[in-house]
């Protein structure tokens, strides 16, 4: 894990400063190479010693007291010690920073395209919570509690104990959790060796045992969307069962990271997979509090903010005005900001609102893609943000909305609709809850393939599984089945609570 951290920091550093592969590396000579531990070590301490020297002398000078204690390296072998000193660097003081990254862009290293100004996130600057004091597993709703987005829809049922109880309680069944296992083996196995994964899932090791690939290019929103299924479980840290995939996953996003004007760019394409990729990086900070993390979900989301439409929506590209589906998974991204302690401007919420009250009817009890409108997926993308905003349950127009969408029903083969109506059928808990599920669940768990390489895989022939083919599908179908446990609930949450 150490080593895995380390090589995401180096990763880290190259992108902040686009500096080609191998700048972060110390490059010592074959000799130096084989000189003895000694010989570094006496380098090191004499150059420290001068240091020193000139410090005391100065502050003789100065007339100042007190010497500032530099970090004990002797203990620290070569490579590790080089890591070190790139990670100091990164935590100079912003001014020192921004001088540094100007001095590099005059100096044009060969090859390297101009470097942009560095982002203030990746300095703990004020307003940014203290980093912990190392990586741990979340405890059980301290994640509220940095979040003044009303409601919960927090992380906390993904623990074992907790999701166990989930699954009784809320609908789930032992059949529905075989079927989520199952669909993990097959997002695993169709992993590439880089740790992404594409919607052509034929470029893996399935190698085209599997039918069905998908069209789309972009591998950032195929790996967030992989990604957050094994999230949604719980599968982060030491000691789980995809530990390596998620792990090996996390780190391609993390690589894919470009620094812009704008924050973090993990576009490969659109503003969709810069929402994924963005939900699965502040997700996976939010649960492990692994601070190489913390970076890169910050700028994902610095990106998001500054990427909205001044009406308060979201597009394809930054700065587009908004139609509801992007805006959907844009706010999703910033509410698991939110829980994960990251920094989000209260007003881009705000501004969320406005646009969601720019496409509704019936004052808000359905919604358009990008006008006043009534259609099926942008009601449901717009009711679930109507709730995550703080619409109350007893709201007559979330009742109303609900309504249309459970007369609706779940749909045969639009997963993209499902997943949305039925989080917002699930966090309402009204009377058409446990019909809706027991049909889209029993359905799911009868139209998984049990065919060959695609065991554990779904697919279903309408619009967006042709473009995202059979990872898109498994994915978001085994999102919909970890439904009762992958976001707490966010009304009547009190009782889960004191039951958990
Ligand atoms: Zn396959």
């Amino acid at each position: 894990m150490l080593v895995r951290r380390i090589r995401i920091r180096r990763r880290l550093l190259r992108a902040v400063l686009w500096l080609p592969r191998g700048v972060t590396r110390l490059r010592l000579s074959p000799r130096l190479r084989a000189a003895s531990g000694f010989a570094i070590s006496l380098l090191v301490h004499t150059a420290l010693l001068v240091v020193l020297g000139l410090l005391l002398v100065w502050q003789e000078m100065q007339g100042a007291h007190g010497i500032t204690v530099l970090p004990f390296v002797e203990d620290i072998g070569p490579e590790p010690f080089v890591e070190e000193l790139c990670i100091q660097t990164i935590a100079l003081p912003t001014d020192a920073l921004g001088a540094a990254a100007r001095d590099a862009a005059e100096t044009q290293l060969p090859n390297a395209p101009n470097i942009p100004a560095p982002s203030p996130h990746l300095l703990a600057g004020p307003g940014l919570p203290e980093p912990a004091a190392g990586p741990q597993r979340f405890t059980a709703y301290d994640l509220l509690a940095a979040s003044d987005v009303p409601g919960g829809g927090g992380f906390e049922g993904r623990t074992t104990s907790a999701r166990a109880r989930l699954v009784g309680q809320r609908g789930g069944t032992p059949a529905s959790e075989d079927a989520v296992a199952r669909g993990l083996a097959w997002l695993a196995a169709h992993q590439r060796s880089d740790g992404s994964w594409r919607f052509d899932h034929r470029d893996s090791a399935c190698g085209g045992l599997c039918r069905d690939p998908g069209t789309v290019g972009s591998t950032t929103a195929a790996t967030g969307l992989a990604l957050l299924p094994f999230l949604g479980a719980g599968e982060i840290g030491e000691g789980c069962q995809y530990q390596r995939v998620v792990d090996d996953g996390l780190y391609y996003l993390c690589s894919r990271l470009l620094i812009t004007p704008l924050g973090g760019d993990l576009q490969e394409g659109t503003m969709y997979a810069q929402g994924i990729a963005a939900i699965a990086l502040c997700e996976a900070y939010a649960m492990s509090r692994d601070e190489s993390l913390r970076a890169p979900a910050q700028l994902a989301i610095d990106f998001i903010c500054r990427a909205q439409h001044e009406a308060g929506g979201w597009r394809y590209f930054p700065g587009q005005p908004g139609d509801t589906t992007v805006l959907g998974w844009q706010l999703m991204a910033l509410k698991s900001a939110r829980l994960a302690g990251l920094d989000v401007p209260s007003d881009v919420f705000t501004r969320v609102g406005q646009f969601l009250d720019s496409v509704q009817r019936e004052e808000g009890a359905v919604y358009g893609y990008q006008k006043p409108d009534k259609a099926p997926v942008p009601t449901a993308v717009g009711l679930l943000g109507r709730m995550y905003l703080g619409w109350p349950r007893e709201d007559s127009r979330l009742a109303r909305g609900v309504g249309y969408l459970d007369r609706l029903g779940p749909s045969r083969t639009d997963m993209y609709f499902n997943y949305y109506a039925t989080q917002v059928l699930h966090h309402y808990e009204g009377s058409g809850w446990d019909a809706w599920n027991a049909a889209l669940r029993d359905r799911l768990i009868a139209t998984q393939s049990r065919r060959g390489h695609e065991h554990g895989s779904w697919h279903f022939h309408d619009e967006h599984g042709k473009s995202g083919g059979r990872l898109y599908t498994t994915a978001m179908c085994v999102m919909i089945l970890e439904v009762y446990y992958r976001h707490m609930p966010l009304y009547g949450r009190r009782a889960v609570q004191e039951d958990l």
